[in-house]
């Protein structure tokens, strides 16, 4: 019989999530973070920053279906579009098939993350060479603050909040984004996991209360994500979910829908509670 490799993410000190690897495709430390790519059985190739699961083939379109989709339904005219972190390049994928999207800037801090995604998972990172897209290797939190103007819709795919991400969950950057984005703009944050994470939830929702006159939070199922159950933070200067407007565009997705929207801003009591 030959020799069995599992990856484990620890995703508590007392839970593991175990897949069974079929081969290492890449292993590198970047000057930011440990990347590593393996191919699964069970849900393809997976990436892997510092031992957490960002994306997976198989579960991958759920996330970035839902924290695009979203706001870019809401916001009536979303023609300049921003994504912090995302340098798999999902989020931009999806943004793309909105035909009202003039501009899709990536603003990622890893480059490295970016050429793994061109290297193995082509269809995620398949949106990155569209014409509509600029790249900025650099600093999120710094972007925002000195470059970003006129936003309609501004994205925070980010890792989660320790090392260089750690400032993007928080009311002094919420108020750098809100003042990056136009009359209508529109921030959505993931948020982590409300089982795992409630501090971090309420701490993402009073931060985005601080800054913006509508504040809301929806949920989706990420199987590889802890707990399965993500929230999305949504933050907005005025265009109110969670109905999409009537005159967005269709295209295919697995998981997004109008209705589905609407329903994930339906809360559980345990999850509602965290957004007062
Ligand atoms: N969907 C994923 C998840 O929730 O697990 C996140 C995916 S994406 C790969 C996250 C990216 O955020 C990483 O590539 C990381 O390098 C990037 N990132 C972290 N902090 C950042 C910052 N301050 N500015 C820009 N990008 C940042």
């Amino acid at each position: 019989m030959g020799r069995e490799v599992w990856f484990s993410e620890w995703q508590t000190d007392d839970v593991k999530l175990s897949l069974r690897v079929k081969a290492v495709l890449w292993e590198e430390k970047t000057p930011y973070q440990e990347l590593l790519v393996v191919d699964t059985d069970a849900y393809g190739r997976v990436l892997i920053l510092d031992g957490a699961i960002q994306t997976t083939e198989r579960d991958e379109f759920v996330y970035h279906e839902m924290i695009a989709h979203v706001p870019l339904s809401i916001h009536p005219r979303p023609r300049r579009v921003a994504v912090i972190g995302g340098g798999d390049g999902g989020a931009i994928r999806e943004i793309l098939k909105h035909p009202e999207v003039e501009e899709a800037h990536l603003v990622e801090i890893d480059e490295r993350v970016i050429a793994a995604s061109r290297r193995f998972f082509p269809a995620i990172a398949a949106g990155l060479d569209d014409p509509r897209v600029t790249i900025h290797v650099t600093d999120g939190i710094r972007w925002v603050a000195e470059e970003a103007r006129d936003f309609d819709v501004i994205i925070v795919d980010s890792t989660d909040p320790v090392g260089p991400a750690e400032n993007l969950f928080g009311e002094p950057f919420y108020r750098s984004v809100a003042a990056a984005l136009g009359p209508d703009g529109i921030l959505v944050a993931q948020s982590e996991s409300p089982l795992l994470e409630p501090e971090l939830v309420r701490r993402v929702q009073r931060g985005l209360r601080a800054v913006f006159p509508v504040v809301s939070l929806y949920t989706a199922a990420v199987a590889t994500y802890p707990t399965g159950l993500w929230t999305f933070g949504f933050g907005s200067k005025g265009p109110r979910p969670p109905r999409p407007r009537p005159d967005v565009a269709r295209f295919a997705t697995r998981y997004w829908t109008p209705a589905v929207q609407e329903a994930a801003f339906v809360l559980p009591p345990m999850v509602e509670e965290l957004t007062r």
